[in-house]
């Protein structure tokens, strides 16, 4: 797509005037900046910034808390015994699900090993699991001590995509092929939906169809895709998928998360591990020995949940309900596509590994600026503009397009071209 993009800070500003989602910024607290007007936040794709909404929410139930005590399971406005039902539908809009297909509940890597627990079931002929290379560490660390709790030496047990010689992403050809190459013995295909590294955007539509071709398993880790892409996990067929809400979702640190399971999975038939949470709702509270599942990916709660990252989760879902996720990332794609106008006007648009088509991407670019990369960052936060380094020597910014505008990302390529200049 050809938006027709100008330089200049007018350009910018012309685009802001012309964006409908631009008042949703106002609903954000910025950093305090030490030297400029405003924080140029770039790290969404990490820690989402808070909205203004978000302490009157978690008010709310300290308020409900202190009024009514153990009552406010049932007499909170929004009663906490079904809290996180309040969130059902409105998560499951940002991730393309059923409302009995999404729940909130637990932290990423917790949800990731209760889900291999019941998809990854290996045997001595289908044992392995297909992830990327390099992927997130604790991805990393989640898939091999599952192989290890069955039995299996990690190294023979994980295959690990990696791009071509000289190419910095995967090639999706490459991962139908290698899949279709371990048809045997792959059981479980565990992708990231946007690598975060890379900040390349998979088309798990195709690896889906391609490990349910072969009779594997497949879910996705959406830490990186979850309030970022388009995502239709009910449609693709995807059997499960995980996030967390911290990063583009905006819940706050350490935030609760995400989980999908497809309604088609036969959920009587799948070993979980249980808790009362996952009980029955209606007989829940008779304390019986037997444990009852809800019809829902629910059952795969254990625990009454934390009512006040729930509340801070509903107060974002709001503004993402507001602004919709096909028009966010019809802004994203802008967004990203102007970055990428900018830095090959001003410098060199090598220096961007993620993929050059939009659609390839959500709203991350990463940079790699060999031996410069850490003190280019340093430099830039200084600056009050916040972006992040990974090892060995990439930037990453992501203009999140609920709160960054054009203008940001045009003070974002001035900054990132002084600071080169400087070094
Ligand atoms: C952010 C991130 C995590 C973090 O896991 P937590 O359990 O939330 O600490 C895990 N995996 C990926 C791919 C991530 O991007």
């Amino acid at each position: 797509m050809d938006y027709g993009f100008d330089t200049g800070l007018l350009a910018a500003q012309k685009l802001d005037l012309d964006d409908p989602l631009a008042g949703f910024r106002d609903d954000f607290i910025f950093p305090e900046p030490l030297s400029r007007d405003t924080t140029l936040y770039f790290c969404g794709n990490s820690l989402g910034l808070q909205p203004k909404s978000t302490a009157a929410a978690i008010q709310q139930e300290l308020d409900a808390w202190a009024r009514y005590g153990v009552e406010g399971h049932f007499k909170a406005e929004f009663p906490w015994v079904n809290y996180h039902e309040f969130l059902t539908k409105m998560m499951a809009e940002v991730v393309g699900g059923k409302d009995d297909e999404v729940v909130c509940m637990n932290s990423l890597t917790v949800n990731l090993h209760l889900m291999m627990v019941s998809f990854y079931q290996p045997t001595a002929a289908r044992y392995k699991i297909l992830i990327e290379g390099g992927a997130f560490p604790s991805d990393q660390y989640a898939v091999a001590s599952q192989a290890r709790f069955h039995g299996f030496d990690p190294e023979s047990a994980i295959i690990e995509l990696k791009p071509r010689s000289g190419e910095h992403c995967l090639r999706t050809e490459d991962i139908l092929e290698t899949i279709h190459s371990n048809k045997d013995s792959l059981a479980l295909v565990m992708l990231g939906g946007v690598n975060y590294l890379t900040g390349q955007l998979f088309d798990m539509q195709s690896v889906t169809q391609a490990a349910h071709e072969i009779g594997a398993r497949v879910g996705f880790d959406l830490a990186h895709a979850a309030g970022n892409v388009t995502l239709n996990l009910h449609d693709w067929g995807v059997d499960f998928a995980v996030w967390c809400s911290y990063k583009y979702l905006n819940s706050g640190p350490g935030g609760i998360a995400g989980c999908f399971v497809h309604r088609n999975m036969p959920k009587d038939k799948i070993p979980r591990f249980e808790g009362w949470w996952g009980h029955d709702k209606e007989s829940r509270f008779q304390m019986g020995k037997e444990f009852v599942p809800i019809n829902s990916v629910e059952s795969w709660q254990l625990s009454n949940p934390p009512i006040f990252q729930l509340a801070s989760l509903r107060s974002s879902l709001e503004l993402f309900r507001a602004a919709g996720m096909s028009k966010l990332r019809e802004k994203s794609k802008k967004l990203t596509a102007y970055l990428q106008f900018l830095v090959g006007k001003s410098f060199d648009e090598g220096l961007i590994l993620t993929p050059k088509d939009v659609e390839s991407r959500g709203a991350q670019l990463s940079f790699r600026i060999p031996g410069q990369a850490k003190k280019l960052q340093k430099s830039l936060v200084q600056r009050d503009v916040i972006c992040d380094f990974r090892e060995p020597d990439i930037v990453r910014a992501a203009p999140a397009p609920l709160y960054n505008s054009f203008e940001d990302v045009y003070h974002f390529v001035s900054q990132l071209q002084e600071v080169i200049h400087e070094s």
